[in-house]
């Protein structure tokens, strides 16, 4: 299946990122590569976690969010395509959604479920209407959470229609063609840089030896394999299919206890609209 989401890695390194490799397409990434192998030869959990956050990047997913042109989409929104970095929890919330083959079975607690995009402004009607996403952000321990973030059931209606419920083709055609190429947003992988900050980050390892218990002469004689609880993510597959086509329908939460100005300001601190 392909998702309409495009993933996006980056290390954080002296509070600058750096594209990552292994996730944006490839070729493998001597950064990780390091990460999986000083993950695999060390045996402390503390160390483990330590890391995992030196050297695996954090993983983010780009994706074009509709707002829908009604009055519970913030005004400056309403109607226009923007592109958001969501993070995996939503990423996953709409990953399951897509992946559920039924309602669940109860009446009245149906749950969204099957395509909620669209993938072209040919296909017909069974494809053209969508679910709203309702993105909730809760402040927890100084994190945002985003686990009550969820696509509302019964909503599935056509992303533009027209009076009498029917699909406005023309009207979806015109969102459609406001996406934004994904790919154009994400910063090109530098190896050469990637190379040198992975050759001095291995200097200074092989600089204390007895501290690591790494022996850096074996680096690379380590197998490739990486190792899962290291992976913030699992290894990625890119695909080459123009991921970037779908629009999901988006309205971001108002009312209720999470959302007062604040944290919506946050929410819309978030998008981008910048070409
Ligand atoms: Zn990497």
């Amino acid at each position: 299946m392909i998702f309409p989401w495009v993933e996006y890695g980056l290390h954080w390194l002296n509070s600058r990122p750096h594209a990552c490799p292994r996730i944006n397409g490839g070729p493998t990434c001597p950064l990780c590569e390091l990460g999986f192998d000083l993950h695999k030869v060390s045996a402390d959990p503390a160390d483990k976690k330590d890391i995992i956050q030196t050297y695996m990047p954090s993983v983010k997913y780009l994706v074009n969010v509709y707002f829908p042109d009604n009055d519970q989409t913030p005004e400056d929104l309403r109607g226009s395509v923007r592109w958001i970095s969501m993070p995996k929890t939503i990423k996953d919330i709409m990953e399951k959604t897509l992946l559920r083959d039924d309602d669940g079975g109860d009446a009245d607690k149906p749950l969204p479920y099957g395509a909620f995009y669209l993938t072209g402004a040919e296909e017909v009607s069974d494809n053209t209407g969508g679910y709203t996403f309702c993105m909730e952000i809760r402040h927890k321990g100084g994190y945002n959470d985003y686990e009550k973030s969820e696509f509302l059931a019964r909503t599935m209606r056509p992303l533009a229609g027209k009076s009498d419920g029917t699909p406005d083709m023309e009207k979806i055609s015109e969102i459609l063609a406001q996406r934004h190429d994904l790919y154009q947003k994400m910063d090109s992988v530098d190896m050469e840089q990637l190379q040198q900050i992975t050759n001095t980050k291995l200097g200074a390892l092989s600089g204390e030896p007895a501290s690591s218990g790494f022996d850096v002469d074996e680096s690379s004689t380590v197998a490739e394999t990486p190792v899962a609880a290291a992976a913030v993510v699992e290894p990625v597959v890119e695909t080459s299919a123009p991921v970037a086509e779908p629009v999901i329908e988006t309205v971001a939460v108002t009312g209720g206890e999470t959302a007062d100005d604040e944290k919506l300001a946050e929410l819309l601190a978030k998008l981008h609209n910048q070409d």
